[in-house]
């Protein structure tokens, strides 16, 4: 089965929106992505990773995103 994915182009155009405080839209349907956060998952990892994962409801391409700490400045 192939997991069909966004060209660079478009995966970094939904970085940027997102980035921006647009939220994300799907640069091939432009419909708003689904949101959804990965929590940390594993214990005893020592830290936690926080990870947004946006899925669109059309073509089901999904970006996600790590969220690393101390970017925010
Ligand atoms: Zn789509």
């Amino acid at each position: 089965m192939d997991t069909a994915k966004f060209t660079t182009a478009e995966e970094a155009e939904v970085r940027r929106a997102v980035g921006a405080g647009e939220g994300a839209v799907c640069p091939r349907c432009q419909v708003t992505m689904n949101r959804r956060s990965l929590g940390g998952g594993s214990f005893g990892l020592g830290y936690a990773r926080r990870r947004e994962w946006f899925l669109c409801p059309g073509c089901h391409r999904s970006v996600i995103f790590d969220l690393k700490r101390g970017t925010r400045n």
